[in-house]
């Protein structure tokens, strides 16, 4: 696609008033890429990058995570993280944060038989698909990540990255506004009329106007609407009930993940690794300066956000069985929020059968990963473009063919 922004202030031909419901990754990177290329935008969200964006381990990982039978969502992984790239240095251009592509590998590793013949499957799984992977022994594994575990007998190796969701999400803020922009604390819902999108109308006490919050009760009609010609709705997991405006159900549900952070010794891990023990996923992904994210849970449980104590004995045990030094660290966050997921585990990006109501929701685990590429998506979707072609099998209409099926 092409890059080519506008001058701040100016609209080139064509421009759209855009109003996006969400401030999350996902919200804030379509946001940022339409106000730079000058397309008039308002981002609503009163809790920006509150939501299962804070939680993200930030891993962009599409050959660890590919799961068979899902080759489209493995399709658009592999173009997303090679996206990342040329994403982060644009968002470090604008100014706020230097975006740092993490250069570590991932390592999956086994602990045991059942492990290590599942481990030769998804390394052909993922040859297939043209990833290429390193297949380890475990002295060579424990060479380069001394850290691990002697229980480990053997490892793939696979170069990917990852980045922190959290910096790159005040990046994105601070760029939305840099392009000229605007990010409202306002929780919304789509205005629909006669079957079209108009805008978004405020939800409880608060009000806007010009595009600024009016925080008070009672506002007259026009007050707690903002008029827009197309209503991105990126509200994460509430994107599901939100976009019930439509004429048939939007199913995005919460699955919720519960993460620790711990504080190590700088350098002591130098790479992400991934493992099964007694039968649960474990991943561990260093940052710099010696904080390691550990993750994560899959619940599928509702709306309910309690950190509980079982995951967090289970998370702890099963990291410090495969990086036995992490006992050693402090403790320093718990946290569980809410992934918006679909049945298929693919994404709905794109115009819905409501006129002018764009979809941009449903990243599940791989949200961070798709950001740019669902940016990408949505920017061409507004300017009457074809999206990115690893993008067609997430298209929101696919609930509309569905429908009429
Ligand atoms: C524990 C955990 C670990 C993860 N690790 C990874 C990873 O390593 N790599 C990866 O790619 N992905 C990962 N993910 C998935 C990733 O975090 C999500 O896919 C991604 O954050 C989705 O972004 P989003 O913007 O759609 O949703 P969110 O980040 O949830 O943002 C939605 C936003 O919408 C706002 N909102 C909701 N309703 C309204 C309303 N009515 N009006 C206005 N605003 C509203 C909320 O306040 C929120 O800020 C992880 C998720 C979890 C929970």
């Amino acid at each position: 696609m092409s890059r080519a922004t506008a001058p701040r202030g100016a609209r080139p031909s064509g421009w759209q008033r855009v109003a996006v419901i969400g401030g999350g990754i996902i919200g804030l990177a379509c946001a940022w890429r339409l106000a730079e290329r000058g397309h008039a935008v308002t981002v609503f969200d009163p809790d920006v990058a509150g939501g299962a964006t804070h939680a993200a381990a930030g891993m962009l990982a599409p050959a660890s995570e590919a799961v068979f039978g899902q080759d489209a969502l493995l399709a658009a992984g592999l173009t997303g993280a090679r996206e990342w790239s040329s994403f982060a240095a644009d968002l470090t251009r604008v100014g706020s944060e230097d975006i740092e592509l993490r250069p570590h590998a991932t390592l999956l590793v086994a602990l045991d038989a059942d492990d290590e013949a599942a481990l030769a499957r998804h390394a052909r799984h993922v040859e297939r698909r043209h990833c290429p992977v390193e297949r380890l022994a475990a002295r060579s594994a424990r060479r380069l990540e001394p850290a691990l575990s002697p229980r480990v007998r053997a490892a793939l190796r696979l170069n990917e990255t990852a980045v922190d969701p959290r910096v790159v999400a005040r990046a994105l803020a601070h760029a939305v506004v840099a392009s000229g922009g605007v990010v409202v604390p306002l929780d919304v819902e789509p205005d629909v009329r006669a079957g079209r999108a108009t805008g978004v109308r405020a939800r409880g006490t608060g009000g806007v106007r010009d595009g600024q919050p009016t925080g008070a009760a009672g506002l007259a009609d026009e007050g707690r609407a903002y008029k827009a010609d197309v209503v991105v709705v990126a509200a994460g997991w509430a994107s599901g009930p939100l976009a019930s405006a439509l004429a048939h159900p939007v199913p995005i549900r919460p699955l919720k993940g519960q993460v620790l952070r711990l504080g190590a010794t700088p350098g002591a891990l130098t790479h992400t690794v991934r493992a099964t023990v007694r039968g649960r996923e474990v991943y561990i992904v260093p940052r710099p300066g010696g904080e390691v994210v550990v993750g994560a849970t899959s619940e599928d449980v509702g709306e309910d956000p309690t950190v509980t104590a079982g995951a967090v004995h289970d998370l702890l045990h099963d990291a410090i069985e495969v990086v036995p030094e992490l006992a050693e660290a402090g403790l320093l966050e718990t946290t569980a929020r809410l992934r918006p997921a679909t049945a298929d585990n693919l994404p709905l990006v794109g115009p819905t059968c409501v006129e002018g109501l764009v979809l941009a929701s449903g990243h599940g685990r791989a949200g961070v990963l798709l950001a740019p590429i669902t940016a990408d998506a949505v920017v061409a979707h507004v300017e009457g473009r074809p999206p990115p072609r690893a993008m067609e099998p997430l298209a929101a209409r696919r609930l509309c063919h569905k429908e009429h099926a």
